[in-house]
């Protein structure tokens, strides 16, 4: 054991390395000096075990490694081939070109932000949005925070903080990422009275529930998951009538902040914003990164008078949008003003691929990757906690990686490990691919790295 302790080199030695030294003209003496210590540690640890000594060479490029990749900048582009379009842990919706121009034009230089340059005064930078947001959805007013979970605390704390909020008792829900329902109203100081049961809640309910102390009546789209069978709620306009007779302001999340029909691209309805907005909803919350398509937002539209007791709550400054996220949805809103949605939007591009497009991506695929591929007919779906239970017809390239090490699991995760990453699914046993989800930049590196993780290259 002495011995394999003595064939580990000296830290000096280590940092002599030709692939140590270089890394050392780009990255801090200091870190790769740190990483040079941690990894002989390990090693003496591994040996201590009775592991045999790593060779100098396997030394120094695991410190090479580490410290590229350590200073890599994140997150790190991946390609989304699971065809699950709205993907969360991906980072949800990719931006229009337009949207990413303006991104980078608000970036790089300064910007009117808050300046009225007509006036030469200090402007709001809501306004130009706010405008948007009015025009397409028929609202009175908007306002446009950091995300959809800020939206609808900021919304219940500026409205209801020590009131009653009357809520369906299948409604109080969780939408994943720690956001649920009754704790959000607990965190805005407001009480939660459930109403109804888990299938079937009425109007009756809601109104039985009203005491001089109801703050609002707060509807939530069940945007995850689908109760199907003996099941009733009442229609927001019923509910916006029981809130204009008692004087309650009726709130609605919406989650997904749907501008376009779902129903034109074969699929179930999605409430939409304007619809809401014309049913009689006095506060409607959506996110801008789910099928609206656009960055991370929390949007509010509705009535003047609460927009504005929203706007002067002090959560709105902590909550507030920052002038990136502002440029990128002002921009994917103008695609919808426009009516070029379905043509610029990423995530409606791929909404409204064809199934024969589709076949042509995955058959030019399957046959430049070769053999153990074959193209064959599979489903999509939207994803973001969207329309669930809602697939889209698609075509897959699907790889039977039978024979290869880790079988599909292995072959997945040496996807995952590339450069860029690929993120498959496995269906009966076979890594599959949707051309759906992949941006066509992307097709160049993945076909290539399909045909080297099989071992083509
Ligand atoms: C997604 C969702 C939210 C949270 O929106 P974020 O923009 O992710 O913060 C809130 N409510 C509902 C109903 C949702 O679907």
């Amino acid at each position: 054991m002495t011995t394999e302790f003595r064939a580990l080199p000296s830290v000096d030695r280590l940092l002599a390395h030709p692939l140590v030294q270089r890394i050392a003209e780009t990255y801090q003496r200091e870190a790769v000096l740190a990483a040079v210590r941690r990894h002989l540690e390990r090693a003496r640890e591994g040996v201590a075990q009775g592991e045999s000594a790593p060779s100098l060479e396997a030394l120094a490029e695991g410190v090479a490694h580490e410290v590229a990749s350590l200073w890599q900048p994140g997150p790190r582009p991946v390609i989304n081939a699971t065809g699950v379009i709205l993907h969360t842990n991906l980072g949800r919706a990719p931006l229009s070109e337009e949207a990413l121009s303006a991104v980078a034009e608000a970036a790089r230089g300064y910007s009117n932000l808050e300046l009225d340059v007509e006036e030469g005064e200090r402007g709001s930078r809501q306004q130009h949005v706010g405008h948007l947001l009015a025009q397409l959805t028929g609202a009175e007013a908007a306002l446009v925070v950091n995300n959809n979970a800020a939206a609808v605390a900021l919304g219940l704390a500026a409205l209801a903080r020590s009131k009653e909020v009357i809520v369906s008792r299948g409604e109080a829900v969780e939408i994943g990422g720690g956001f649920r329902i009754p704790d959000v109203l607990h965190q805005s100081g407001a009480a939660l009275v459930d109403v109804g049961t888990t299938n079937r809640t009425y109007v009756q309910d809601y109104q039985r529930a009203i005491t001089p102390n109801a703050g609002a009546i707060l509807k939530v789209h069940t945007s995850n998951f689908r109760i199907v069978g003996f099941v009733h709620e009442p229609t927001l306009q019923e509910l916006a009538a029981l809130g204009r007779e008692h004087s309650i302001p009726v709130l609605y999340d919406l989650g997904s902040g749907c501008l376009l029909e779902t129903e034109h691209f074969g699929l179930a309805h999605e409430p939409t914003p304007q619809e809401s907005i014309r049913a009689g909803a006095d506060l409607v919350f959506f996110s801008g990164d789910k099928l609206l398509g656009g960055p991370q937002a929390g949007i509010v539209v509705g009535k003047q008078a609460l927009v504005a007791q929203l706007s002067k709550h002090p959560l709105a400054r902590a909550l507030r949008i920052d002038k990136l996220d502002l440029a990128a949805l002002s921009a994917t809103l103008l695609h919808y003003l426009k009516g070029e949605a379905t043509r610029k939007v990423p995530v409606w591009q791929m909404v409204s691929k064809s199934p024969r497009e589709l076949e042509a991506k995955a058959q030019s695929w399957a046959a430049l990757v070769g053999q153990q591929t074959e193209a064959i007919q599979g489903h999509s779906t939207v994803g973001g906690g969207s329309l669930p239970g809602e697939t889209l017809p698609t075509w897959l390239v699907a790889i039977n990686a039978q024979g290869l090490p880790g079988a599909a699991q292995g072959l997945a995760r040496r996807l995952r490990q590339g450069n860029p990453p690929i993120i498959t699914r496995i269906v009966d046993e076979r890594v599959v691919v949707d051309p759906r989800t992949v941006l066509p930049h992307e097709e160049p590196s993945l076909v290539q790295a399909l045909r080297a993780a099989l071992g083509q290259l």
